[in-house]
């Protein structure tokens, strides 16, 4: 009887631990081969995502998060990268002041004098009806026909989100939309081959971001890093997107060091080797 109901303990813890968010293998290996960050290291720029990152998908910067980015930041130079606008990500943050490299390198907003100011505003032409062509095609050819708001949503920058679900969905049905990113991943290298001039992310939780060809968060960081005297080797970079295609994912095939994170709200665990640092 003991050993019986023992087993039934280990069941249910099982089933417990089964239940907790799924990683996929490719997640797996990534936390696996992440560069571990030495102690040693010489790191002063600690650059970074948002999105599933720092907080859940376009959702306001917790106190938590905010607590975790105040120590990083009294060690560290910080700076956001995302593939939203930096005035969206900015608020995002809840007026945060640190630097933003926003759609992937197209803007960018610094901290000046403690002030924070738009310094960079880049806007490519792109060709409207093309695009709009393309992505047609491929809502007919997968059945994303069904959708909230516009098809497409054309950002100042040049940059253009395709949202399957539109620009207006509800923000649960988006969420649980492609958590695993399995349905963008299956037509992923087709969007790509479709749109060979741009540059195209599997970003947000819904949606192809796609840029002119050279912007991506790691030509935008290296830029950064040019201008405001870092080394490569200074720099670390904390994302969720590191997969192929992955909105991320230039970071890690351009040999940054970085941090992977699998659930946003680990995040004030798996900085804490870099603020254990003297
Ligand atoms: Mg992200």
């Amino acid at each position: 009887m003991k050993i019986r109901s023992l087993f039934a303990v280990a069941l249910a813890v099982l089933a417990l631990a089964a239940c907790g968010p799924k990683k996929t293998a490719a997640q797996l290996e990534l936390e696996q081969t992440a560069p571990a960050f030495t102690a040693g290291a010489h790191k002063r720029l600690v650059a970074m995502d948002l999105d599933a990152t720092l907080t859940q998908h376009k959702t306001p910067l917790s106190d938590t998060a905010r607590a975790a980015l105040d120590k990083l930041g009294e060690k560290y130079h910080l700076l956001m990268v995302g593939g939203g606008g930096v005035e969206r990500i900015h608020r995002q943050m809840l007026d945060y002041p640190i630097d933003i490299l926003g759609n992937y390198g197209l803007e960018e907003a610094r901290v000046i004098d403690g002030v924070w100011t738009i310094t960079r505003h880049e806007k490519v032409a792109v060709d409207s009806a093309e695009i709009m062509r393309k992505t047609e095609f491929f809502r007919e050819k997968y059945g994303y026909t069904k959708y909230y708001g516009d098809p497409v949503e054309f950002h100042e920058s040049g940059m253009v989100t395709f949202g399957l679900l539109g620009t207006k969905a509800p923000k649960e049905e988006k969420l649980n939309f492609d958590p695993d990113k399995l349905k963008r991943r299956a037509i992923y290298k087709e969007v790509c081959d479709s749109f060979s001039n741009h540059s195209v992310f599997i970003g947000g939780s819904t949606s192809f971001d796609i840029t002119p060809k050279q912007y991506n968060k790691y030509d935008a960081i290296m830029k950064y890093a040019a201008e405001n005297g870092y080394s490569k080797d200074e720099i670390i970079f904390i994302g969720d997107d590191l997969e192929e295609g992955g909105n991320d994912s230039h970071v890690r095939l351009g040999g940054l060091d970085y941090i992977y994170v699998h659930d946003y709200r680990d995040f004030p665990e798996l900085i804490k080797p870099l603020l254990s640092r003297p």
